[in-house]
This record gives C-alpha cells, sequence and structure tokens, in this order.
C-alpha cells in the first residue's frame, strides 16, 4: 500500500497529491507536490526508490504533527520539479503523435480527391 505523509500537518494519507482527510490541505503548487511526493513511498526517479522505509516517513509525520517541520533539501525539491515536468511532457508528445497519425490518412485522402478534382 502507499503511504504518504501530509506536509502540513503530519497526517498518514494514501497518495502524495491527495486531499488530506485532517487539515484539508491539498497539494497545488510544484513545490508542495514535489514535497508530498518526497514525504511518500512513491518517490522514485528514473525506476530508483528515493523515498524513505515506511518506518522514517511515521517517524517524519509524528515529528511534524508535533510542530516540528521537515527540511527539506532543496536541490532534491527542484530534481522532482524537474523529472515531473519531464514526465508529464511525455505524454502530451505521444497525445501530438497519435493525433498527428488519425489525422494523417483523412488529410491524404482529401488532397488525393482535391488532385483528382482539380486535375479533370
Ligand atoms: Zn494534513
Amino acid at each position: 500500500m502507499m503511504l504518504a505523509v501530509c506536509i502540513k500537518c503530519g497526517n498518514i494519507k494514501r497518495a502524495p497529491i491527495s486531499k488530506c482527510s485532517v487539515c484539508n490541505f491539498i497539494p497545488q503548487k510544484d513545490e508542495d507536490k514535489a514535497k508530498s511526493l518526497i514525504l511518500s513511498t512513491a518517490y522514485e526517479i528514473d525506476g530508483e526508490y528515493r523515498g524513505k522505509t515506511e518506518e522514517e516517513l511515521r517517524d517524519v509525520a509524528s515529528k511534524i504533527a508535533n510542530k516540528q517541520p521537515f527540511e527539506f533539501d532543496d536541490a532534491n525539491v527542484r530534481e522532482v520539479i524537474k523529472y515531473a515536468e519531464k514526465v508529464l511532457a511525455i505524454p502530451t508528445s505521444r497525445l501530438i503523435f497519435d493525433g498527428l497519425r488519425w489525422l494523417l490518412p483523412p488529410i491524404l485522402v482529401l488532397s488525393v480527391i482535391y488532385f483528382l478534382l482539380f486535375l479533370k
């Protein structure tokens, strides 16, 4: 099961970007999403697990709950944001490619019809 820590109140939740059932916090800024990912078992970059163990996460969670904020490494946060942008860019380009693949045949058919009409 996935484990994530609410970066605001230390509540344990199921997914890093889901709404916290205790403080209602939803990570929306890139930075908050990145921090939420770092404090979860979903923290993986290029298939390599970077996250903490479940025990460490629970420890961090109880510290946050006791008003001891977790000190994030700025470099890690930036790296996660960069990686997320890279990952997000892949489906977009695939979408465009798939779109072109579906659009190309009709365009070819239309140009053939156009040329046939034009030649007559
Ligand atoms: Zn919370």
